[in-house]
């Protein structure tokens, strides 16, 4: 049969010797013909696409059932796990952000960790709630301004709510550059004093840097889900740290003969204030924005030996 339409076509496109009748009756003849057998051919095929898509919507149905009854059975199973989650807000005071975005960088375990480890209960440009709610861990950015009062208020409310507060990056922890503010400018002339929030309330641990690095944040949040107390330590012994300057360095470590030279206060400030010269680290206070990053990552303050261990396998 298909032969025989392949025939016609050649024909009706003169391909081959000529139709026998070359008027337009005869071509229309033949036109109608060809559409004859093709809808003849082609009748089978559409009644078994129609048996086909009959079976494959039957097939959507049942699965859209079950996969309703699995969803059912799992959204269960995902309140249960997220009530046992703790509950975590982020608070942003007078800061840039930067230690909130280094969160965001732990790209491979970000999803991980906010969806099966934690519950972000509350956080500017997080979450859309405007009360605060109770909290397990409030991670508080930024410093707070004295003559804001309502940056003063939040932060009391932030620990009223809040079983955990975590100075969250070196202006939470140290005040860091906002320790240079001297107000006089607009819009807020009198916002002028700006103070770590332990200043104003009990902290219970810190993450230090400028920004906080990725991965310390990651560490950090999952030692305070396992109650890892090792790895917290020093986080907990960081809490009221007031040594936020390059000179703290000369002062505590250096002038007490406990400095090696190894250089880590070096590699550690973001603004490379500090230059190692005859084996000691050197202070360019112009260039310093006390963050106490040096101070907080010098072996000579605080030395974790028994943390190293464990983490090493040792
Ligand atoms: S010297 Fe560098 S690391 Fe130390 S407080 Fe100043 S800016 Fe931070
Ligand atoms: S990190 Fe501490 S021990 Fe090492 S060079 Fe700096 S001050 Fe000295």
């Amino acid at each position: 049969m298909l032969d025989g339409l392949k025939n016609k076509l050649r024909k009706f496109l003169g391909l081959e010797a000529k139709p026998d009748a070359e008027d337009d009756e005869a071509k229309a003849k033949l036109k109608q013909e060809i559409k004859s057998e093709v809808e003849a051919q082609s009748k089978p095929a559409e009644e078994a696409k129609k048996a086909a898509d009959a079976a494959a919507e039957e097939e959507a149905k049942k699965q859209a059932e079950s996969s309703e009854q699995i969803s059912k059975e799992s959204s269960t199973q995902e309140v249960e796990k997220v009530a046992d989650k703790p509950k975590i807000g982020y608070i942003h005071m007078s800061g840039c952000t930067g230690d909130g975005m280094s969160l965001t960088e732990n790209y491979d375990i970000l999803s991980t960790l906010l969806t099966d480890m934690v519950d972000i209960v509350y956080g500017t440009t997080l979450v859309d709630l405007w009360e605060m709610p109770e909290m397990d861990l409030a991670l508080v950015e930024g410093s707070v301004c004295l003559q804001d009062e309502h940056s003063v208020k939040e932060l009391m409310e932030v620990r009223e709510k809040s079983g955990l507060v975590c100075a969250f990056g070196s202006c939470a922890m140290t005040g860091c550059f906002t320790r240079y503010a001297r107000g006089g400018q607009l819009a807020q002339p009198k916002h002028e004093s700006f103070v770590p929030i332990s200043d104003l309330i009990k902290v219970d641990c810190a993450i230090p840097g400028c920004p906080a690095s990725p991965e310390i944040i990651a560490k950090v949040v999952v030692a305070l889900i396992n109650g890892d107390m090792d790895y917290l330590q020093p986080m907990l012994d960081m809490a009221a740290c007031n040594l936020a300057c390059g000179c703290d360095l000369q002062t505590n470590v250096v002038s007490k003969a406990l400095c090696t030279g190894c250089g880590t206060c070096v590699l550690a400030c973001p603004t490379r204030a500090l230059e190692m010269i005859e084996g000691r680290p050197s202070h360019n206070k112009n260039r310093c924005i006390k963050c106490g990053a040096c101070t907080t990552h010098c072996p000579r303050t605080w030395f974790p030996a028994e943390q190293i261990k464990k983490d090493l396998g040792l």
